[in-house]
This record gives C-alpha cells, structure tokens and sequence, in this order.
C-alpha cells in the first residue's frame, strides 16, 4: 500500500481527528492544509521557502499539466517531483473538477469527457483511464479518481445520474492504476447537495477500498452551513482508518469547522489567489493591505505571526510594493497567507491533542471577527 493513515487520536470534545499519513515522499501530520502548485509551481515560491513555512505536502493539478507541457514530458523529467525539485509528498487532482469549470465546449458520456483546451481550443479527451494514465507519468503520491463535479445548484436527477457514474468512473479507475505500490489513488465522494445520494456514493466508493476518500463538490457556491451539514452526513461512513480529504477548501473558518467533522486534509488556492490581490489572513481577521489607510503603517501584516514577511516587512512597505507592481510585494503577502494557514493547522492539531478544539475554535472565530460562518471569503 503506498499510503497508511495513522490515527493517533479524537478530540474529546469534537471528534476531531489527529493523525499522520505515511507515504513515499515522508510523513504528513493531519488534519494539513495543502498549498495548490497549478502549474507544478505554487506561484512564486521556491520549494525551499514551501519548507521552511513548513508544507508537508503541495497540490498540483493534472488538467493543467496535461493540457500543457504534457505529462511524457514530465515523466521523462523524472516525474512531478524531479521536474520542480519537490521532494516531499504532492497529491494531484484527476483534472474532473477543471474540465467542468475551465473547458470549452465539454461534451460528457460514459466513456469519458471530450472538451476543447482553455489555452489553444486543441480538442482533448479524458476519461477515467486517460485521468488515471496521466497521473501514473505524473508520479504523485496520491492520486485522485476522475470525477464529474455537479454544479451548484442542480437538480436531484442530474445529480442522481452523475453521481452513479462517477462510481462506475471510480472503478475503471483503480482497474487502470498501473502504480498501486508507490501511488494511492483516492475515491471522491459526489452527490451534490442530498444526504442520500451522498451516503450511496460513500457506499459505492468504500466497497472498491480505496486507500482514502475525498469529498467533492462541495465548496461550489452553497452556503457554508450547507456544505457542514453534508460532511455531518457523509463522515460517518468513512471508514476510520482511512485519510478523508475535503477538496477545494481553505478559508481559516472551513479549515476549523471541517476539522471538528473529522476531516484530515484540505487544499485551496484561496490564500494565493488573495494573497496576489494584496489581501492577507491575519489572527485579526482579513486585511486589504493594499488600502490607503496603511500608507505609514509601520507595524507586521499581522503582530502575531512569526513567518519571513512579518518578521522583516511592515504594512507600509508591502503596500507600496504592490502599488508599485513589484513583484516581491506579492511573494511577501504569498508566504504570510500559506504560513498563516499552515500554522492554524499546527495550532488545530495542537488543541485536537489537548481534546478543547471547540474552545480553540471560539476564541479563534472571535478574535478572527467572525460570528457563525462569516469569515469575508
Ligand atoms: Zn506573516
């Protein structure tokens, strides 16, 4: 087996779960945040400063690297890890969810989908063997089942029928998998927005064993109670003693809320995509730094964290990088934004060890200025 979860304990007061995931690339300590490297590169950040951040495992994403370079490039490269100098753990994605939100004129059947590229119109296809293929040359740690990620919202039907699908998909995709030794290839869980269709999935997937289990189509634009409420009603049938990885979810909120409902992994781009914005996550709460009112602020994007761009740079410089469209303006905002995520995880596990995540979660929301499930992303 390529990977093995180690569930090392539950937080008494949540049941939330800390625990660390062996793989061939090192140990992840869980529930971890995952930076997102689109184009085998998280934008702007040598591997060195992923490490001394602290990321124990990077996001990359096939779609992309299928449409371009091409993944034979890559496997003659010696692989994703070769290619850009990662030598820790790198989970790739099956490319479902960016042909359906990024493709032209996509045209889905059994067999696969046949849609255009976003870059030159080329017309490309993937399929479940195609996905898994892909990845094989890849060479990623873990990999994921290709998938259709139903749009939000849709109706019951639709849902119903993708769903089922993506369990045949799922099993043409481990018959595929030519790396089960040195590659995990994770199940993803659909079933949109009903509990039922959702719980079906969760029974599809766990009968075929995957080695882990990811939860998809959620975070697509529903209201975040409602994306809540479909892990409190799929969680439970997740085998314990397997990874459960949440897809496309990053906020400092999702990222403690999901932890209290026992998931173990997260990915988003959320905090590179605001970070090039000029907005930071703080303990405070979210900043624009970008504004005017920081002109002749001499102070840390944030007084509390202890990474590269805090410990050296106040608000005033970076402002006036960004405003000058200097490019370390934005790696500075780019290494805080992944720091301070990485670091909320370090302190989830820490109070999940110490079984008071709820009382973490309450003094971290109201320091953080959110009631309920507002964070301002
Ligand atoms: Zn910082």
């Amino acid at each position: 087996m390529a990977v093995r979860y180690e569930l090392i304990k539950t937080c008494a007061q949540t049941g939330a779960r800390l625990g660390r995931l062996h793989t061939p690339h090192g140990v992840i300590d869980t529930p971890t945040f995952m930076p997102v490297g689109t184009q085998a590169t998280v934008k702007g950040m040598a591997p060195e400063e992923l490490k001394e951040l602290g990321a124990q495992i990077i996001l990359s994403n096939t779609y992309h690297l299928f449409v371009r370079p091409g993944h034979e490039l890559i496997r003659e490269a010696g692989g994703l890890h070769g290619f850009m100098n990662w030598d820790r753990p790198i989970l790739t994605d099956s490319g479902g969810f960016q042909v359906f939100s990024l493709a032209e004129n996509r045209k889905i059947t059994e067999e696969g989908v046949t849609f255009r590229s976003h870059l030159n119109g080329d017309k490309l296809f993937l399929s479940p063997e195609v996905a898994t293929h892909v990845q094989n040359a890849l060479g990623s740690d873990i990999m994921m089942a290709f998938d259709e990620c139903p749009p939000y919202p849709a109706e019951y039907d639709y849902v119903k029928r993708s769903t089922e699908r993506t369990s045949r998909w799922a099993e043409r995709c481990l018959k595929a998998h030519e790396r089960p030794h040195d590659q995990a290839l994770f199940g993803i869980v659909q079933g949109g927005m009903f509990p039922e269709l959702r719980r079906q999935s969760a029974a599809d997937l766990t009968s075929l064993d995957f080695p882990g289990y990811a939860m998809g189509g959620l975070s697509v634009g529903e209201p975040k109670a409602l994306m809540y409420e479909m892990l409190e009603e799929t969680v439970p049938f997740l085998p314990a003693g397997k990874p459960r990885y949440l897809m496309g979810v990053g906020s400092p909120d999702a990222l403690v809320e999901g932890s209290m409902r026992g998931i173990d992994m997260f990915d988003c781009v959320l905090p590179t995509r605001i970070a090039r914005n000029g907005t930071v996550m703080t303990s405070q709460g979210r900043l624009v730094v970008r504004h005017a009112k920081y002109i002749r602020d001499f102070s840390p994007l944030d007084p509390e964290c202890g990474c590269y761009a805090c410990r050296h740079y106040s608000r005033a410089y970076i402002r006036h990088l960004i405003k000058a469209d200097e490019m370390f303006g934005l790696r500075l905002t780019t290494i805080h934004n992944l720091h301070f995520l990485v670091e909320l995880m370090r302190q989830v596990r820490e109070a999940i060890r110490e079984d008071r995540l709820r009382d973490f979660r309450n003094e971290f929301f109201e320091k953080y200025g959110m009631e309920g499930n507002e964070s301002g992303f």
